[in-house]
């Protein structure tokens, strides 16, 4: 178990795909570009603009954006853009895989325009045939225009960002710009048609994904949370765990002592409900509180003689239905298969680490499944998705070795 356990984490690091620029606070200034894309993604789902403080101040003037313009912009794409989103972030290169796991993590669908900690802007998109605001071909112009149109090259972050949208707005002067400034990048003056310039790119395109597959292959360094990431396991939503696990308790306890069921399930279900009692006395973590929501589960299924409860090996509070992950084993052939809830099975398939239940036990959180097995049963057994005996390991061990 603790193999397979070591090799999960293993491939989930591979999983992990923030860049190992972005990684090690090695001085201060290092600590600001450490953001999570679900910090980003969560502010998106309230506002379509989001601009990390660190542009407030940037020594460099072209990169700045003042907190009035960033409004500014904000009230813009708010009544002209629909299905548009923009990030201004210190991730450095505009990284696209940042991009995208903002997008697996938002709940909003359309066009996510990200920069930064330079000029370029880049987009992502969300899937699907039907995705709000403008097409893909407009954002593609969009961007190379202000990417790329020569008297651009001189102007702050703001203007640019001004002119994306006065064209993402307008599909016909976004194609005016961009046939202009293609004829104007011709040495002869001919002017290209959209179509052949689009067809020149098709092989650069191939590339790009092609270094792109590359790099996505090459496994890349761990990085420590974000203290965004610690803030969302604060100990407000903590405390609301416990007080909720100590409300039901008891309900399940007189459940249990009235049970008139067959003698079999009557054992389960009161080793279930002791196991639970226990861990949630001693409980200093919320992946202890977790566990404990298993047991009571486990607990419940017994009462009612339900199946067995399926949950998500990364966090076995997600709903949907779930069905088998597969987590590559890096260098090796084999792949692990763990059950996963719809959204994590996105969030493999896009190899963005899921949101996984955090333990905070030893230090900095980390992902519950990166705990040493023998210093946590929820590692040792995937709150049960791993191991059957998880009620047993409990009662013999407790929740903590
Ligand atoms: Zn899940």
């Amino acid at each position: 178990m603790t193999r397979t356990l070591t090799a999960l984490f293993v491939s989930l690091l591979v999983l992990w795909p923030v860049p190992a620029s972005a990684a090690l606070p090695s001085d201060a200034n290092a600590t600001s570009r450490i953001l999570s894309p679900l910090v980003v993604a969560e502010h998106l789902a309230e506002e379509p603009v989001y601009v990390h403080p660190d542009r407030y101040v940037s020594t460099e003037s072209s990169l700045v954006l003042s907190e009035d313009r960033a409004r500014d912009l904000n009230d813009r794409v708010t009544e002209e853009l629909p299905g548009v989103y923009l990030a201004v972030t210190p991730w450095p290169n505009a990284p696209r895989s940042m991009g995208t796991a903002v997008v697996n993590r938002s709940e909003a669908e359309g066009t996510f325009l990200l920069v930064g900690d330079g000029l370029t802007v880049i987009s992502v998109r969300s899937e699907g045939d039907k995705v709000p605001g403008p097409s893909s071909d407009t954002v593609r112009m969009v961007l190379a225009v202000v990417n790329q149109r020569p008297d651009l090259a001189r102007a702050d972050l703001g203007d640019r960002l001004d002119i994306a949208l006065d064209l993402l707005g307008d599909e016909e002067a976004a194609a005016r710009e961009y046939e202009r400034m293609s004829s104007d990048g011709d040495p002869g003056g001919r002017a290209l048609s959209l179509v052949v310039v689009l067809l020149a790119a098709l092989p650069l395109v191939g590339l790009a994904v092609w270094a792109l597959r590359r790099r996505a292959l090459r496994p890349v360094r761990v990085v420590p949370l974000s203290e965004a990431v610690v803030d969302t396991v604060d100990s407000a939503a903590r405390e609301e765990l416990r007080r909720e696990l100590a409300r039901d308790l008891p309900s399940y306890g007189r459940r249990v002592a009235g049970f008139k069921g067959p003698r079999s399930r009557a054992a389960k279900a009161l080793a279930a409900y002791e196991a639970a009692a226990r861990v949630l006395d001693t409980a200093g973590d919320v992946s202890d509180l977790v566990g404990v929501r298993v047991l009571l589960d486990h607990c419940e299924a017994a009462l009612t003689a339900g199946p067995s409860p399926r949950h998500c090996f990364f966090d076995p509070r997600h709903q949907g239905v779930k069905a088998p992950a597969s987590l590559r084993v890096p260098a090796s052939p084999r792949a692990t298969t763990v059950p996963a809830c719809p959204d994590c099975r996105r969030d493999v398939h896009a190899h963005v680490p899921p949101r996984a239940v955090l333990d905070s036990s030893y230090g900095l959180p980390s992902p519950y499944y990166a705990v040493p097995a023998e210093q946590s049963v929820w590692a040792a057994t995937g709150y049960g998705t791993l191991a059957p005996d998880l009620v047993e390991r409990v009662l013999s061990g407790g929740a903590r070795g």
